[in-house]
C-alpha cells in the first residue's frame, strides 16, 4: 500500500543519548509519531503513563504474550517490554509513520517480519563515555548500571545487523544526520 506510514526501529545501549536525540527528532516530523511500549518496570521520576510508557503488571503483560498482542517483546534488564500490535497497524494504517526506540532483541523480530523496518543503531563514543553517562544521570542503582553496561557491551557487537549506525559523539550532529536518513526514507 503507497499510503502506509513506514516503520523506524531504534536501538542503543542505555546512556547512548537515544532519548534526548529521539525527542529532537520527533519534533521535526509532523509525520512521525513515538511508539508508546508497554512495560513491568516501575516508572521513573518524571515519567508518564502513556506518553513514557504504558506501565502494567507483569501479570497484564504474561496474559497478552498468551494472547498474542505484542508486535514484539523482550525480557531487557529483568523487566518486560512490549510493542502492541494493534497500536502499530492502526497507525501505519492511517498514513502516519512510526519510531520504535526498542532493544536489539525486539528490533530483530520486527526485522524479520514482512513490516519492512527502517533500522538504525546509536552508537555511544565509547565505552568510558557511556559508563559515565550512566553514573551521572543518578537514576539507577550501582546494581541496576552495572547490569546496563552489560547488556550494552552486547548491544554494541550486533550493531552490523542494522541499516544505519549513528554515532552520538556530538549531539547536534548525530541529530542532523538522523534527521537526514529519515527524511531520506519518508520521502
Ligand atoms: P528503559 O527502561 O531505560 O526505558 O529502557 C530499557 C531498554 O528497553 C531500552 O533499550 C529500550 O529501547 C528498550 N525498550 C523500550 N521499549 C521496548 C519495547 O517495546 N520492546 C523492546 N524489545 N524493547 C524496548
Amino acid at each position: 500500500m503507497a499510503d502506509t506510514g513506514k516503520l523506524f526501529v531504534i536501538s542503543a545501549p542505555s546512556g547512548a543519548g537515544k532519548t534526548t536525540l529521539v525527542r529532537k527528532v520527533l519534533n521535526r516530523f509532523k509525520a512521525l509519531s513515538y511508539s508508546v511500549s508497554h512495560t513491568t518496570r516501575s516508572p521513573r521520576e518524571n515519567e508518564q503513563e502513556g506518553l513514557d510508557y504504558f506501565f502494567i503488571s507483569l501479570e497484564q503483560f504474561e496474559q497478552k504474550i498468551t494472547l498474542e498482542h505484542w508486535l514484539e517483546w523482550a525480557k531487557v534488564h529483568d523487566n518486560y517490554y512490549g510493542t502492541s500490535k494493534e497500536l502499530v497497524r492502526e497507525c501505519l494504517e492511517k498514513g502516519q509513520s512510526l519510531l520504535l526506540d526498542i532493544d536489539v532483541q525486539g528490533a530483530k523480530q520486527i526485522m524479520k517480519s514482512q513490516l519492512g523496518p527502517v533500522s538504525i543503531f546509536i552508537m555511544p563514543p565509547s565505552f568510558e563515555v557511556l559508563s559515565q553517562r550512566l553514573l551521572n544521570r543518578g537514576t539507577d542503582s550501582k546494581q541496576v548500571i552495572a547490569k546496563r553496561l552489560e547488556n550494552a557491551k552486547l548491544e554494541m557487537t550486533q550493531k552490523d545487523l542494522y541499516q544505519y549506525v549513528v554515532v552520538n559523539d556530538n549531539l547536534e550532529e548525530a541529530i542532523e544526520k538522523l534527521c537526514s536518513i529519515i527524511k531520506k526514507e519518508m520521502a
